[in-house]
């Protein structure tokens, strides 16, 4: 099974798109043709397709697994058995009554229960197992949603190269409501696993991104992270539908059987659509009532209209699903005796699936089609009834709380919680002109032609091989033992060396008072050390005020650059490099001033030649929020007075713009004649530096790592201990 030639891409869902059977002793499949098989079917053959999942059968029986492992295996389909008990801890229990109720918003619905828990680990570790079978290192895997949350990093710790891809089809909530999570912390760090997580919407992944960062302390790059030494990407992806087929499907012989049998059973009435799985994030009695109302309201449609709702029976063995149908049949029930007359009745109803013929039919004749969830992931059926239209009139009355809605703006948006909207849309919708109607789907069209499921299935692989190629350059960028030894080596060799060092975040952490982050005994002894050594010029040029650097490093006699190079100690004395001139700065403090009465946990400093506005210890959605302000306000003034801007790792810093780290070590390094550089710091301004210095410089990223250095190390610990390794 594993190592053949070809790129394997190893799928991994919830189900199979088979579904097994035994009838009469014999095993028998029916293939399921959901959206994510048809988009994964049109990737290009030189994949190696594979698919694990359940096969939609239990079995306790031995021969029946092995049977049925080969007759799936022939086509590429790897079963993962799970017990009854599996399905109704794991499957009903904590992804359908722990996960779906709170993703999807109805925190009350929300079970917590820890036998749910040990399910949904037990049955991923199963599933982490049959991937163990089937794939290697060099596969790309793709899990798909909220049932196999934990699986990423399962696999991750025993395939590390592998390139995972994570694919969320249900909403990704706010952050207040994941918090109510017992199990948080353990499903962020499963998804994490993941090269790329995909979700439909930016503002999925916006909920993700502030999880993330409240919960773990994690924070994003633009839509990156780094975690560990790896490098992850979130993005967008929304799903698409197989648009050819639900737009040509009307043309199509068994399709207009079943057009002309609706016609002859609707004659001239017009007919508004709904079509849902069973389940109560779809809002049906809400929609239910808006009909109502709509008959109330205006009259002269009784008679005129009919709500045709269907609705496929799903998870009906839970509780919860059973008392929501009970309601939707009495409130059918309720409005049909209420408004029927002779030869009409305003709602038809079924509880059935239909089959892709039929369906394509309703969506066809239908005048519109009501979709009003109150959360839904993507929702595919409003994507289907605009493709399946073609050519003919139609109206899409589109809840704005489904994924679909970001994409389909041209469909008469609602609030699904207000029913009187609902209603004044569904008197609209009837009433809207033919052009409009033609008008409004046509722009909906081109979009979903654009970027149907198989662009997404395509985007989605493009993007996870993109990422694994810069994450194979930026990890090649890490340090490794033999890169440190040689450098040790260059070092030990070399007559005249200069070793240049940022202080904050490179030689010491960062604290939450930056007063307290002073140099520890080793630390001491090692620079100490360090510029006692024969040859060795060491320099510290830090962002920080003369003050604090004289008295945190004063001790030892090197070179010592204060505020990104405005100053500079030789010889115990500080100098000023640059004309001073504080003139500028009573304006900004001004402006820093009225920004930090409004932002708890924020300060200013005020150093010899800059002003810097700190807010490490502020909330971050509020520090984003006034640093974006700030900066706004700052741009004019600082332009005017000819001053640089600059936003830092939790600082906004406003400084002279005639020197920087670079300029600084420009001058310094031109004054001597080195065989060995080597530069260390941590956030961008020493990137400044790093462009400053010669070809052959060693330059060191502290963190996280980066197009302007050579090599990057995890922490300042890690360019301690090179550090170190130059005296032995
Ligand atoms: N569907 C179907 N037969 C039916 C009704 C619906 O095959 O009788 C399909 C429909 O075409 C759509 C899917 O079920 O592709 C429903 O997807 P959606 O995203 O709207 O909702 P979900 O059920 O995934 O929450």
């Amino acid at each position: 099974m594993k190592g053949k030639g070809n790129k394997r891409l190893i799928i991994v869902s919830n189900r199979l798109p088979v579904k097994a059977e035994i009838q009469d002793e014999v095993i028998h499949f029916e293939k399921s043709a959901g959206g994510l098989a048809t988009g994964l079917n049109s990737l290009p053959t030189s994949y190696e397709k594979h698919w694990i999942g359940w096969p939609g059968i239990y079995t306790d029986n031995n021969e029946t697994e092995k049977e049925l492992d080969l007759s799936l295996g022939s086509y590429n389909f790897h079963p993962v058995f799970l017990t009854e008990d599996d399905m109704e801890n794991y499957y009903e229990g904590y992804s359908n009554s722990t996960l779906w109720p709170l993703f999807h918003y109805f925190y009350i619905y929300t079970v917590h229960s820890d036998k749910y828990w040990q399910a949904y680990k037990k049955v991923n570790a199963l599933f982490l197992e049959k991937v163990l079978e089937v794939a290697t290192n060099k596969d790309i895997l793709w899990i798909q949603d909220y049932h196999l949350m934990l699986l990423p990093m399962m696999v991750r710790e025993h395939l590390p190269s592998i390139r995972i891809g994570f694919f969320l089809h249900i909403p990704f909530p706010s952050y207040e409501l994941f918090r109510t999570l017992e199990n948080r912390e353990e499903i962020l760090d499963g998804l994490l696993g993941s090269d790329l997580i995909g979700f439909h919407t930016f503002n999925y992944m916006r909920h993700f991104i502030s999880a993330l960062a409240r919960i773990t302390g994690i924070e994003s790059d633009d839509n990156m992270f780094h975690y560990g030494n790896r490098t992850l990407s979130v993005d967008t992806f929304p799903m698409g539908i197989n648009y050819d087929s639900f737009y040509k499907a009307s043309k199509q012989p068994e399709v207009k059987r079943f057009t002309s049998s609706f016609r002859e059973r609707y004659s001239d009435r017009k007919i508004i659509l709904s079509v849902d799985r069973l389940d109560y994030s779809k809002g049906i009695p809400g929609r239910l009532e808006a009909f109502r109302l709509l008959l109330e309201n205006h009259p002269e449609w009784i008679g005129k209209v009919s709500l045709l709702m269907i609705l496929v029976p799903s998870r009906d063995s839970v509780d919860r699903y059973n008392d929501l149908k009970t309601t939707i049949d009495e409130l059918t029930g309720n409005i049909n005796g209420s408004f029927s007359q002779p030869g009409w009745i305003p709602i038809h109803y079924f509880y059935k699936g239909f089959s892709f013929n039929e369906l394509t039919a309703f969506y066809h004749e239908s005048d519109v089609a009501l979709v009003t969830p109150l959360r839904d992931g993507m929702n595919l059926v409003a994507k289907e009834y605009v493709a399946a239209k073609a050519k003919k009139p139609g109206v899409l009355i589109l809840s704005e709380m489904a994924g679909a809605a970001i994409e389909l703006t041209d469909a008469l948006l609602v609030n699904p919680n207000n029913t009187g909207e609902i209603a004044a849309a569904l008197n609209t919708a009837l009433l809207m002109p033919e052009k409009e109607q033609k008008a409004r789907l046509t722009g909906m069209q081109k979009k979903l032609r654009k970027y149907d499921v198989v662009r997404w299935a395509g985007e989605f692989i493009d993007k996870l091989e993109k990422i694994h190629l810069r994450q194979r350059d930026l990890k090649r960028k890490y340090l490794s033992q033999y890169q440190a030894d040689e450098i040790a080596r260059a070092f030990m060799k070399a007559g005249r060396k200069l070793i240049i060092l940022d202080y904050d975040g490179t030689l010491v952490p960062f604290v939450n008072d930056p007063a307290k982050a002073l140099p520890g005994t080793p630390l001491k002894e090692l620079l100490e050390n360090l510029s006692g050594t024969e040859g060795v010029e060491l320099a510290i040029v830090s962002g920080r005020d003369s003050d604090f650097l004289e008295s945190a490093l004063g001790f030892l006699d090197i070179s010592i650059f204060a505020e990104h190079g405005a100053m500079r100690r030789v010889k115990g004395k500080w100098q000023s490099l640059y004309r001073k001139d504080l003139s500028w700065q009573p304006e900004i403090i001004r402006i820093m001033k009225e920004i930090t009465d409004n932002t708890p946990g924020s300060h200013i400093e005020k150093k010899k030649t800059s002003l810097v506005w700190h807010y490490r210890s502020t909330d971050r959605w509020l520090a984003d929020l006034r640093a974006a302000q700030l900066i706004n306000i700052l741009i004019y003034p600082c332009t005017r007075r000819q001053l640089h801007l600059m936003r830092g790792d939790k600082i906004v810093e406003v400084k002279p713009s005639e020197y920087t780290k670079g300029s600084a070590i420009r001058n310094f390094f031109n004054s001597g004649d080195y065989d060995f550089i080597l530069a260390a710091g941590d956030d961008t301004t020493d990137e400044d530096m790093f462009d400053a210095l010669p070809e052959g410089a060693v330059t060191i990223k502290v963190g996280k790592p980066s197009e302007k250095s050579r090599y990057t190390v995890l922490n300042s610990g890690e360019l301690i201990r090179l550090l170190s390794s130059f005296q032995k």
